[in-house]
């Protein structure tokens, strides 16, 4: 955290913290004196935690707060967004919008926000009519990762990022499987060395995916592996459902399921992924979520709802599968008997 001290040197503006009500009293203290230490006046916002803030109304909420600073706020103003991907979607989104836009620098706390939602500018809010609906693209001047922050994150929080790691292992690089491999055990109790090596292999690769794919025409896409069927398990567990990394970890695999049907990857391939995932504490088949509803496994409820995913263009439903450890490709032509028959399979 001594690090957001001389990040935000030079500044001419004070600085905002915008955070949560769980992670305010863990760190916020740390970066308020981080940014005193370079000289750096700083207030703090915080808001309800929780999915349900990323809405306009919190939005609203927290634009009027720092409109009503004293002194008023000027462009020179720094948004310092300090923990999970709802804070930083939200600050970002507010740093993006407030006075035509603000510089920030984002503090992700979480491990899913560290690997996946700090990288590649997104920000937004959800909407009545859906997740992430509202946004825009606003790039942090820095990403600040403390691997110690994850000292206090929940058991369940750390297996939402895990998935993602496992899926940045899949889509570009195997060595990092073996390193997830070799490292299950010192991961799941939050080692903050293997965890601050884990973050920068991880960051690397999405990274190097958004950047030669921004705007998400291409191989940005390769990111929504295991999402397709996760995604719709997730939307169909409704409320005390499933986790993201949970319906990820189990739409990794079905993904990897069809894979093998299509001989595009060995069984041997797919069992050592989903041996990987179950070492994580992750999910691998519907016996392991006992609290998920009947028609959330049902493959053609299933079906209906990623056809309706703003992903799916035209009807049309991508799938990214695997064709090798580290590398995938985009398929459009998956059959519905193919995802009725990896839906199954997951028992
Ligand atoms: P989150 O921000 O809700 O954090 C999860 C929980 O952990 C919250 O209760 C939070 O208060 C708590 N927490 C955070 N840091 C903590 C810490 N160090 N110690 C103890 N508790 C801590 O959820 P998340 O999983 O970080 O992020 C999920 C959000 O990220 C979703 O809204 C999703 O849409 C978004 N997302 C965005 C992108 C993107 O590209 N922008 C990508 C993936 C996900
Ligand atoms: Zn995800």
């Amino acid at each position: 955290m001594g690090q957001l001290g001389p990040l935000a040197t030079g500044l001419t503006g004070r600085a905002v913290i915008v955070t949560d009500t769980n992670v305010a009293p863990l760190y916020a203290d740390a970066a308020v004196a981080a940014l005193a230490g370079a000289g750096v006046a700083a207030d703090v916002i915080d808001l309800p935690a929780g999915e349900a803030s990323k809405c306009l109304t919190v939005y609203g909420e927290v634009m009027d707060r720092l409109l009503a600073l004293k002194p008023a706020i000027d462009r020179g103003c720094l948004i310092v967004a300090l923990g999970g991907g709802v804070v930083g979607d939200l600050a970002g989104f507010v740093a993006a919008t407030a006075l035509r836009g603000l510089d920030f620098i984002n503090v992700p706390t979480t491990l899913l926000a560290a690997v996946d939602s700090s990288v590649g500018g997104k920000t937004g809010l959800d909407a009545a009519a859906g997740k992430n609906l509202i946004g825009a693209f606003h790039q942090p001047r820095a990403v600040l990762i403390d691997a110690a922050t994850l000292g206090t994150l929940p058991a369940a929080e750390l297996g939402n990022g895990l998935a993602e790691c496992v899926k940045h292992g899949v889509i570009r690089d195997a060595s990092l499987l073996d390193l997830i491999e070799s490292s299950a055990a010192a991961i799941e109790s939050a080692d903050a060395d293997v965890l601050a090596d884990l973050i920068a292999r991880n960051v690397a690769i999405k990274a190097a995916v958004v950047a030669a794919d921004e705007r998400e025409s291409g191989q940005r896409a390769h990111l929504n592996f295991g999402h397709t069927i996760g995604h719709a398990i997730e939307a169909a567990g409704g409320f005390g459902g499933l986790s993201h990394g949970q319906a990820v970890s189990l739409g990794m695999v079905a993904a990897f399921s069809i894979a093998v049907g299509r001989k595009l990857v060995s069984q041997s391939d797919a069992d050592r992924v989903r041996g990987i995932l179950a070492a994580l504490s992750l999910p691998v088949s519907f016996a392991d979520t006992p609290s998920l509803p009947g028609e959330a496994r049902q493959a053609g409820h299933l079906q209906e709802i990623m056809a309706h995913d703003k992903k799916a263009r035209g009807g049309v439903v991508r799938f990214i599968l695997p064709t090798s450890l580290g590398s995938v490709d985009i398929f459009d032509d998956v059959t519905a008997d193919e995802v009725a028959a990896a839906v199954a399979a997951l028992g």
